[in-house]
């Protein structure tokens, strides 16, 4: 499939991986929006958090206990970060594989642009 983020996960792209198992990749973003800047993705493609349903429950959860792990790995956790997912247009979403932006080591502003 012609989707950057499987290609990242098939390692036919370089990245900097953070965390990697069986069902889960993050890597650092490629243009960070923060002094730390992670996407954490599903290896399974889903274009937007809509093509997930019931059965995807356990790996979202999953995933935000990895969100968890990294954000103290990064040593955030106090300080605190920002757990971002965008969807389609209006969302500002521009790759179509589903992705958490971890977001931290800067102080973050409300709303959003
Ligand atoms: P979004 O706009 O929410 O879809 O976020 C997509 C993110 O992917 C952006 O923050 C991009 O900087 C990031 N990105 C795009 N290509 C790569 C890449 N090859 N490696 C790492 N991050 C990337």
């Amino acid at each position: 499939m012609d989707c950057i983020f499987c290609r990242i996960v098939r390692k036919e792209i370089n990245s900097n991986i953070i965390y990697e198992d069986d069902t889960v990749l993050a890597f650092e973003d490629i243009a960070p929006q923060a002094p730390v800047h992670i996407l954490v993705i599903p290896k399974k493609h889903y274009s937007t958090l809509l093509d997930m349903d019931q059965k995807d429950k356990e790996l979202i959860g999953h995933i935000f206990m990895v969100i968890k792990n990294i954000v103290k790995q990064k040593n955030v956790q106090q300080s605190g970060f920002r757990v971002v997912m965008n969807c389609n247009s209006q969302g500002g979403q521009t790759v179509f594989h589903i992705h958490f932006h971890i977001l931290a080591g800067r102080q973050m502003h409300w709303p959003p642009g």
